[in-house]
């Protein structure tokens, strides 16, 4: 990897992927060499995108797909617009998206790529011409046995669209080859809830594993977005107690209820935050509701805590909110945003015996359903939400299931479990396929 001095997050997650896999080269020294080779991406295109601003000034953006690897299925990751986006990030988010794909159960490798381009202020004009400026690059990348684009931040159903339109134009297929589309050409039911949803799911399989169940949890939930909302919801429908949501705009604050809110209480803050009204938590008013503004977050909530569901963005739990999580008693931490907790914050539910359940496998329902658009397109059906729901829940049972025997197996956490299940399906299939 000194080839690659100057990418810093691609090689940090490896190196933090490498060292949870030790105790698997220690008993298996041979798939050592197998890690190495698929740390190194299959493919990595860039690419000019040159389109034409409304003023009639030529604008001009870099996109990029890292196909990463295809041992066990097509490309399949998401397609950010953003002006952060770079090589080493695309690649550092894509290699941990390998094994999450895997852990899934469904055939799908590990790919992503985006773009530069920042949608924000620019009109639907401008983001289709972009976005059909891309494709023209992009499909000749892509299909759907191939390598599977999908929505991401700043790409939403607007984007896949247009990216979705321009690829049937120009290769006159009419293939899954994008997920997140909408329901009336190809899209799967299910797929806004399945994040929230998959991580409500993934600690009910847990708890089981303790003779528990969600029944009168009292859960601490951030954020109001897609994930959070969902999360929400599901918990409801299981009698656990949700006692807070949280948000960003204006400055960042939140809800909370002592007793818990009703689920007509969730749907009024659903209705608040449909995307682009620019309603903050603090345009929430109920007389039984508490509003915490002041770039406060949830985890102070000084009640008892018994499992807290971090669904807003990274790095929300650093080492000062764990000690509050810790002194309010939280027994399990359930990712549902991307990386949520700090290195120093997961070191600490470790030692005060947390039970951790890391975004890789708590957060994958989405992914998982976005696998189950791919293959329902390539059926030519259209499953129902309740046939789409009931894979969702078999899929999270058997994460559950692979992380759990894993850790047994290895005698490490149940993160690191996650980490080693979702690892050795992709070495076998690499050593079966006689990469090496
Ligand atoms: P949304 O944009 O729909 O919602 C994010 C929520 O978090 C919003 O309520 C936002 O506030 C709040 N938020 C954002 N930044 C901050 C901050 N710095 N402090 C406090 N609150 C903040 O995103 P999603 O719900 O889709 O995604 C949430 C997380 O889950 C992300 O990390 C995402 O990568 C991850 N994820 C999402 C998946 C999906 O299927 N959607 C799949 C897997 C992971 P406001 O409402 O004010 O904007």
């Amino acid at each position: 990897f000194k080839k690659y001095p100057d990418q810093h997050e691609f090689l940090q997650v490896v190196r933090e992927v490498a060292v949870s896999l030790q105790p698997v080269f220690d008993k298996r020294p041979e798939l050592l060499p197998i890690f190495k080779q698929i740390a190194e991406p299959e493919h990595v295109i860039t690419c000019r995108v040159s389109w034409v601003d409304d003023a009639g000034s030529l604008q001009v953006n870099r996109g990029f797909r890292v196909q990463y690897s295809s041992a066990i299925g097509p490309y399949k990751g998401g397609l950010p617009f953003h002006p952060s986006v770079n090589l080493s990030i695309m690649k550092f988010l894509v290699f941990e998206h390998i094994f999450k794909n895997s852990l899934t159960t469904l055939l799908m490798g590990g790919g992503k790529g985006g773009s530069d381009f920042d949608p924000k202020g620019k009109s639907d004009a401008e983001v289709m011409r972009f976005c059909q400026s891309f494709m023209t690059e992009l499909h000749r990348h892509i299909s759907y046995v191939q390598d599977v684009p999908a929505g991401d931040i700043g790409v939403g159903a607007r984007e896949i669209g247009y990216l979705f339109g321009q690829y049937k134009r120009i290769t006159k297929n009419y293939t899954g080859v994008l997920t997140g589309k909408g329901q009336q050409y190809g899209g799967s039911e299910i797929r806004p809830e399945a994040t929230g949803y998959g991580a409500v799911l993934f600690v009910e399989n847990v708890l089981r594993g303790k003779g528990d169940t969600l029944k009168g949890k009292l859960c601490v939930v951030s954020g109001a977005g897609n994930v959070a909302q969902f999360c929400a919801e599901l918990l409801l429908e299981k009698g656990a107690t949700v006692l807070s949501l949280s948000d960003s705009q204006v400055c960042q604050g939140y809800i909370y209820k002592p007793k818990g809110f009703t689920r007509e209480q969730v749907d009024q803050v659903m209705a608040m935050k449909k995307k682009d009204n620019g309603s903050h938590m603090l345009d929430y008013k109920s007389d039984t509701v508490l509003y915490v503004g002041d770039g406060r977050k949830p985890w102070e909530i000084n009640t008892e805590i018994d499992i807290a569901f971090p669904c807003a963005t990274q790095n929300e739990i650093p080492e000062e909110d764990t000690e509050l999580l810790i002194r309010h008693g939280c027994k399990y931490v359930v990712e549902g945003a991307n990386m949520p907790s700090t290195n120093e914050a997961i070191h600490m539910y470790n030692q005060a015996g947390i039970v951790y359940c890391p975004g890789k496998a708590a957060n994958a329902g989405g992914v998982a359903v976005s696998g189950l658009e791919m293959s329902q397109n390539r059926l030519g059906l259209n499953w129902t939400r309740e046939e789409v729901k009931e894979k969702l829940e078999r899929i999270m049972g058997d994460i559950y299931d692979a992380s759990m025997a894993a850790s047994k197996e290895y005698g490490v956490d149940l993160a690191a479990g996650a980490n080693i299940a979702g690892f050795l399906k992709v070495a076998e299939a690499v050593k079966a396929q006689g990469a090496v």
